[in-house]
Formats: structure tokens, sequence, C-alpha cells
């Protein structure tokens, strides 16, 4: 006897990530690979944030604190936040599915940018949803369109920004226009995992008094470099973050996670030689690719989305065999587009010239 789901769980596609090193090393024979395919920070941990994981592991027989206290109270004293409105999560992922879980129920519409990133929908999915894809517009989150939509009735409307997988940036001012435009009772969620990276920075919960139906979510899996530790963040209006915690998973950020994230937070020069060493790349980087023919989309964030001119899978595939694991973007409807996350400079250039031979054939 067959058991079966609910129909929208029969739907659902499971979340493909990019390709782990081992893995390509191991099927393609291939040795000192790269992978720039995640936008993970190439330059490791914080060596504090490590510290302090190691110096706790002695303690991982314990649960750790439900309530997160401590790093609760690092980030509210850093970005001089109310307590009461952040929320701690499992990587920001996390964050997003306890958003839809809360305040989504079974038929209600979400509307997400198309592309983008795949956790909306896989949660949004999960919860029976009907998802509203906006096409992006010359590569940018189409606000207009998003917000007309939002209009028509939705429980959640997801943005990015800066965007994945284009890299474009929403100023603070058309995203109060668009806040403008959505209606009062529906959520919606400011995913800001790049914002750090962004050339001008600001917080889109310092709106949170004005539009208490703002959610900005941010995560250590970029800039911080912990994304294998998994631990993001929501800040939202006290209520709303009341809400939330009443989803959330008791124990759902670790002791080591939670520690690192205190330090991570402590090191601000860490921080800033990351964003200065990935801003410099990036210049290089597009003048590189301009040089190769190709088009290097402006971006905010640490990758790029460049218009190959070509069959992006060829090209994606064809840099697996020289070792280098970038992201294709045809299973998203783009079929000439690559998205390649800044590495070191030796990784970028590996990327470079392994690129440079692929399309000379
Ligand atoms: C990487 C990324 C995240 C971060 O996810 P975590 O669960 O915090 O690792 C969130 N949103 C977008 C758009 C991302 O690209």
């Amino acid at each position: 006897m067959k058991i079966n789901p609910p129909e929208y769980i029969c739907r659902l596609k499971p979340y493909v990530a990019g390709k782990p090193i081992e893995e390509l090393e191991r099927e393609y024979g291939i040795k000192n690979a790269v992978k720039l395919a995640s936008n993970e920070n190439p330059f490791g941990p914080s060596p504090k944030a490590l510290k302090a994981c190691e110096e706790f592991l002695k303690v991982v027989h314990r649960y750790p604190d439900s309530s997160g206290h401590d790093l609760i109270s690092k980030i509210s004293e850093k970005f001089n936040l109310k307590k009461e409105r952040i929320i701690l999560g499992n990587g920001s992922d996390d964050i997003i599915s306890l958003v839809v879980k809360a305040y989504v129920k079974a038929g209600d519409r979400v509307v997400i940018p198309d592309p983008g990133f795949l956790m909306y929908e896989i949660s949004s999915l999960s919860e029976g949803a009907d998802i509203v894809k906006v096409p992006l517009k010359n590569c940018e989150i189409d606000l207009e369109k998003m917000g007309k939509e939002a209009k028509k009735g939705a429980g959640v409307v997801f943005i990015t920004n800066p965007n994945n997988p284009t890299g474009s940036y929403i100023r603070k001012e058309a995203l109060i226009d668009f806040l403008k435009a959505v209606p009062k009772k529906t959520i919606v969620v400011v995913d800001e995992a790049y914002m750090e990276f962004a050339d001008i920075k600001y917080n889109s919960w310092d709106l949170i008094d004005e539009y208490k139906n703002v959610i900005s979510t941010r995560t250590f899996s970029k800039a911080y470099g912990l994304a294998g530790l998994r631990l993001g963040y929501g800040v939202m209006d006290e209520e709303v973050a009341g809400i939330l915690n009443r989803v959330r998973q008791p124990f759902n950020t670790s002791i080591p996670s939670q520690v690192a994230g205190i330090a991570a937070l402590d090191d601000d020069e860490f921080l800033a030689r990351v964003v200065e060493l990935v801003a410099q790349e990036k210049v290089r980087l597009y003048k590189e690719l301009e040089n190769l023919g190709l088009k290097p989309y402006k971006t905010d964030a640490n990758f790029i989305l460049i218009d190959v001119k070509r069959s992006a899978d060829e090209v994606y595939e064809k840099l697996l065999y020289k070792g280098v694991i970038t992201r294709s973007l045809s299973s998203y409807g783009y079929p000439e587009a690559l998205r390649v996350s800044i590495g070191l400079r030796s990784e970028n250039q590996l990327f470079l010239d392994s690129l440079k031979e692929v399309i000379k054939k």
C-alpha cells in the first residue's frame, strides 16, 4: 500500500545545492578544485569565531540556551535594536520557513521574484501556498509588479536585497515606496543575506516602527563566513516576533553557532577586510570579463551574474572539467547566464583563465 502525502508536497522539487568540492574531485578525478557556486566566504571564518566555537565544544552535552539570550543581546547592542524584535534561526532559511509557517495557510498567495532564492518557493509550497512568481525586469526585482500582486491579496511577499542571483540592489527610497503600496496585513520579508557587501548599506529594520509588516533577515553564512554552522536572524515588530517564537523549534541554534555569532559580531576588522577584498576583486573581475567580450551585470553582492553569450550549461560543464564550480541559471529560464561567487584572488584567476579557454573553442 502506498501512503500519499498531500498533493502540494508531491509537487515540491528538492533544493539543488552547489556541487561540493569533494564530489567534483571524486567524480572528475580532479585535484585542487575551487567552488565558486554558493557565495561562501573564501577567507574562512573569523578566527575569533573559530576560537569561541572550539572553546564551547566542551559543553555540547548540554542543550543550548533556547532563548539565545547572549547572542540576541549582542545583536541588540550592536545594531541598537530591541531584544524583543530579534529571532534567531538555523540559518536565515529557518526564519524564512518560520514566517511562512506562521503567516501562510494552504491556498494563500505568496509573491516571490522569479528567478529568485529557492527557499521562498520550497517553504511556501510546503504549507500548500499558491506561489505567484513575478519575473525580474532588466535583471532587477520588479517592485511595481510585486506590489500589484500583493494588493490582490497575499500572505507574504519576499524580496531580496541585494538580489540573488542577479546582484541587483534596491535603494531605501524604492523600498519605502514599495512598502507604501503593499497592504499592511501582508508580511514583507526583506532578505538581506548580502547587505554587508552593498556599496550603500542600510538596515530595512529601521522601517519597522512605521511598517509593522516588515521582517528583515540577515545571515552569518556569507560575509561572516559561518555557513557550515547555520546561523541567521530576523528583525521584526515585537508582536510578529512573538508569533514566530511560537512556531520556532526551541533549540534551533546550537551552542557553537551562538558563541561563534557573538565573536563574529565582535570581529569588525575581519568583516571589513572581507568586504574590502571582495570589492577589489569585483572590480578586477568586471574588467577581465568585459575584456573577454562577456557581460557581467552590476552587483552589490559577493557574486557576479554573467551573460556568457552561449549555453551557460555548456560553459558550466566545461569549467567543471577544469576544476571550477560555478552555477548555470539555465534551469531558472536564463540559458546564457552563469553565476560565479567572488573568491580568493587565486581562485578568481583560475576561473578567468579556465573561462578564457572554454569560450575560445
Ligand atoms: C545564502 C542566502 C541566504 C542565507 O541562507 P542561510 O540559511 O542563512 O545560510 C538567504 N537568502 C539568500 C537570497 C541567500 O542567497
